[in-house]
């Protein structure tokens, strides 16, 4: 626990970033074409398991906001 680190997590898949990295915050071209599809989805699937409980929260809010647009089942995928 030195001084605050220059690094991020990878939103998608959690592993650390430096910044200043070509796709940060994202360790991957990759990574953040994962996030960006999932957002644009709708769909919220979420393919790694989250242990942000404050990212979790905002995914919460987020369904709230949106009453019954998903009908259909959220993919399950891991
Ligand atoms: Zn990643």
């Amino acid at each position: 626990m030195a001084k605050k680190s220059s690094t991020l997590r990878c939103p998608t898949c959690r592993t650390l970033v430096l910044k200043g990295d070509k796709h940060f915050p994202f360790c991957s071209d990759r990574c953040r074409v994962i996030d960006l599809g999932k957002w644009a989805s709708g769909g919220y699937v979420i393919s790694t398991p989250i242990t942000d409980p404050e990212m979790l929260e905002s995914l919460v809010e987020e369904r709230r906001k949106k009453p019954a647009e998903e009908s259909s089942d959220p993919d399950h995928k891991h």
